[in-house]
């Protein structure tokens, strides 16, 4: 079958173009025997959240949605010496076996994971210091995503990269009478952008071995 294929192509491209990384694999590991959901981002995406911030250069990261670090920890292994990422996670077990998994890339001094409802911690970014971000990853529940794009904005300058996972969900997001918020929140998150002047962005489908999906890549202006 197709999606058969797809994972075959995804582990080819993997296992000749990732060295063997034990830290993510057993990132992996810990987040399965945890039962967490395994909706974390495929390794060749993470791979690319990591080479868009190397190309970036970012400094500062925010991430709305860390389940078990998968992501975080491919971004934050691209930060530099004095490099930090936030991460905003809802679940108080998804937040502790990520902090774990943090702990085993050893990238606890530069990686800080806050719980709670992410509306509730954007707000509070300002006076933890955080002016704005280099890069801006959206992960988290997709009928939040147009206030999390408002929040991205506000923590954002010239140049800043906003990444939103997920906006294809198998073709499903140009359905536009369909009721599930999370189609109804990509679709507004789009339009949101669509109107959007201080915002570049484009959006691009991907196959895998996550499936049928796609992100959003946006450049502040
Ligand atoms: N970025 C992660 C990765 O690739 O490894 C995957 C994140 S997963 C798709 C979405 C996460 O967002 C879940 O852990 C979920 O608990 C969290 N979440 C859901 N609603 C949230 C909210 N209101 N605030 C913060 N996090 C939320």
């Amino acid at each position: 079958t197709k999606s058969e294929k797809w994972k075959e192509v995804d582990l080819y491209f993997t296992s000749k173009l990732h060295a063997s990384d034990p830290v993510m694999d057993s990132i992996l590991q810990a987040n399965a025997e945890a039962n967490l959901p395994a909706i974390d981002v495929s390794p060749n995406q993470g791979k690319l959240l990591h080479l868009l911030a190397k190309l970036k250069a970012a400094k500062y990261i925010l991430e709305i949605g860390t389940l078990g670090g998968y992501s975080s920890v491919w971004l934050g292994r691209a930060l530099p010496e004095d490099g930090r990422l936030i991460t905003l996670e809802y679940e108080q077990k998804h937040a502790k076996v990520a902090e774990k998994n943090i702990r085993t890339a050893g990238l606890e001094n530069k990686i800080e994971v806050i719980v709670g409802p992410a509306l509730e911690s954007l707000p509070t970014l300002k006076d933890r210091g955080f002016a704005n971000f280099d890069l801006i990853f959206i992960d988290a529940d997709k009928p939040n995503n147009p206030h999390y794009l408002k929040w991205a904005l506000e923590y954002s300058k010239s140049g800043t990269v906003i990444i939103g996972d997920n906006v294809v969900r198998k073709g499903r997001v140009i359905e536009d009478n369909i009721e599930d918020p999370s189609i109804q929140g990509i679709r507004q998150f789009i339009d949101l952008l669509s109107k959007e002047p201080r915002i570049d962005s484009t959006a691009i489908q991907t196959v895998g071995s996550k499936g049928y999906d796609g992100f959003v890549l946006g450049i502040v202006k």
